[in-house]
């Protein structure tokens, strides 16, 4: 299945919740879903007023927690089959697979203003992981590797510009970022309270376990 090119402001919408696709313009008025929080569509406004069974909620909130961090559905499966393998709450390990993913720590480190944007610096080449080049999106992360900018990038004016900014946002707790060497390190796995994506966890779980 090709990856979805459209206004990911829709995304939103169809969710109903701010999944923060589109880095600072998610903070301002501009952001659709303050403009327009209906769903997309002819039908968006009427569909509020549907009644939905327990599959279309466990449904929607898989749908969300795959456009959250930008994962195709094949793929995401992968994610909850390897969370089921593993020792734990399926639901809670599944986003901590998901928050560990190499665009989502660069998202979290405050280097991308958003998750999009975070995929694509990484596909172009921008990280190390451990002092290797990594362009790998979905690049799975461990506990103590150290993420860091390629040496040439750090003379990207874009990268300049995420790196002043980032001065101002505070990194997660998980994660000990130095400024000064523009890495950082994960020290742990976050626990589910780190985690504020606004997914209910268990009924994806519900949903793969039908
Ligand atoms: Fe979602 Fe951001 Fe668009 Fe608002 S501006 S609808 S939060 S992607």
């Amino acid at each position: 299945m090709a990856r979805y090119t459209g206004s990911v402001c829709r995304l939103c919408r169809r969710e109903g919740v701010k999944l923060y696709l589109k880095g600072e313009r998610c903070y301002t008025d501009k952001c659709a879903i303050d403009r327009r929080a209906y769903a997309p569509g002819q039908h968006g406004a009427a569909s509020a007023r549907k009644k939905v069974s327990e599959y279309g909620t466990q449904l929607r909130e898989k749908q969300k927690a795959r456009r959250v961090y930008g994962v195709l559905e094949k793929q995401f499966r992968g994610y909850y089959e390897e969370a089921s393998r593993r020792k734990g709450i399926t639901g809670e390990t599944l986003l901590q697979i998901l928050e560990s993913r190499l665009d989502n720590v660069v998202y979290r480190l405050g280097f991308a203003a958003s998750r999009p944007e975070a995929r694509q610096l990484v596909k172009h080449g921008h990280f190390l992981v451990n002092g290797k080049r990594v362009d790998i999106p979905s690049f799975l992360t461990n506990v103590g590797d150290v993420i860091s900018f390629a040496e040439k990038s750090l003379e990207s004016p874009r990268v300049k510009e995420l790196v002043e900014a980032a001065e101002s946002k505070a990194a997660v707790t998980w994660l000990e970022r130095d400024l000064n060497t523009k890495s950082a390190r994960i020290v742990r796995v976050p626990a589910r309270d780190e985690i504020d994506v606004p997914v209910a966890e268990q009924m994806i779980v519900e949903l793969y376990s039908r």
